[in-house]
């Protein structure tokens, strides 16, 4: 099996421009700074991740003008250190017994407004609002959602192999016996092959069966596959800290008419919202292209979500490919186009590729056949 060699590891460099860069768009949307909780924004900013996140205060503090300070408890001072992003920024540790927020709270304009991570402890940020009563907070996502939106060469590189380790995995499934066994012995098959092809991490390994393919959040159950299935098959994780992504939707033995034309109306769907993409581009025009295939076809009520999210560090986060999203696409952007058609009681049909936008328009990360894929 040919195996790529580990991507060059991000530098302090890397980390001390996302760093800066995240301060500067901050004082740009008018907060005093940004705090960082431990998850994918840090892992993102510094390339820390502690092993346990527990009850102990463990936050990043930026703002403009003043240099990057992680606060942490004394005992993960040593891992975190170890961060490649510890050389940009200053290490303020506090010993259990202390008060944190106390030790936080000089680091903060006093009544700045800040943004926060999504995912930060509410316990936390209620604690530092006691200690500065001045201050007010808003969810990152809500402030700076193109944050990680935007990927530099080094993280295509990252989600191209993430990508591609996806579709030597569907490569292989379709070989496999699907009649006959249940959703989860599929699902087990597909999640160790994601790991074959080099994935540290499996987020997600959707096997709907027959009627189980019209809920689009049905995982995998014990449902018996049978030979007239239409299965969809939507699988990823992370490879070398960036994600996967990907839906083929097949059928076991012959499929009917109606079931060959329902696909080949998502395929077209799919098509249009990818050749939809160019930067510029507002990113419901994504969604409204694939929507509007499928609305002409008489299916517009069966197609019950978003056209697509953004993927990088987390294998979902903005940008959103929605109705109402405004903001343009941008060079360096990654994110899915996912169409579908659910057909209750009936069955389901996704397409799903991971696309990233070029000065020519969109280029996928995911080249497998689209066309629907007989097993057996
Ligand atoms: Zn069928
Ligand atoms: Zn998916
Ligand atoms: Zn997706």
């Amino acid at each position: 099996m040919p195996t790529t060699p580990a991507p060059a590891p991000f530098t302090a460099d890397d980390y001390r421009a996302r760093m800066a860069r995240a301060a500067r768009s901050a004082a740009d949307a008018g907060l005093a700074g940004v705090l960082v909780a431990p998850g994918p924004d840090l892992v993102y900013l510094t390339g820390y991740q502690p092993t346990a996140i527990t009850e102990r205060l463990t936050v990043l503090v930026l703002a403009a003008g003043q240099d990057p300070v992680l606060v942490v408890p004394t005992l993960e001072a040593p891992d975190a250190a170890h961060a490649a992003g510890a050389a940009a920024l200053t290490l303020r540790d506090w010993t259990d017994g202390k008060d944190p927020y106390a030790v936080t709270a000089p680091l903060l304009d006093v009544d700045g407004r800040f943004g926060v991570s999504d995912n930060a402890w509410a316990m936390h940020l209620l604690g530092l609002q006691k200690e500065l009563p001045g201050t007010s907070y808003v969810a990152l996502t809500e402030a700076l959602p193109m944050l990680r939106a935007v990927k530099d060469a080094h993280e295509l590189a990252r989600l191209e192999a993430a990508g591609a380790a996806a579709d030597e995995a569907y490569g292989e499934i379709v070989k496999v016996r699907f009649a006959g066994r249940k959703e989860t012995e599929v699902a087990a098959d597909l999640a160790a092959l994601l790991m074959k092809y080099g994935h540290s991490q499996v987020d997600f390994t959707v096997v709907g069966s027959g009627p189980n393919g019209a809920n689009p959040h049905h995982e995998a159950g014990d449902r018996t596959i049978e030979r007239g299935d239409m299965v969809v098959l939507d699988f990823g994780g992370l490879k070398h800290g960036y994600g996967s992504d990907t839906t083929r939707t097949v059928h076991v033995g012959e499929p009917s008419a109606a079931e060959q034309r329902v696909h080949d109306v998502v395929r077209e769907a799919q098509q249009a919202g990818f050749e939809a993409v160019k930067p510029g581009v507002a990113c419901q025009d994504v969604d409204r292209a694939a929507r509007a295939v499928i609305a002409d076809a008489g299916y517009g009520e069966y197609f019950i979500h978003r056209t697509g999210h953004g993927i990088g560090v987390t294998t979902h986060e903005p940008p959103y490919m929605i109705e109402g999203e405004e903001r343009p696409l941008v060079l360096g952007m990654c994110f899915s186009i996912e169409p579908g058609i659910y057909l209750p009681g009936r069955f389901g049909v996704r397409i799903e590729d991971i696309v990233t936008v070029t000065d020519d328009g969109g280029r996928r990360l995911n080249n497998t056949d689209r066309a629907m894929a007989i097993v057996e």
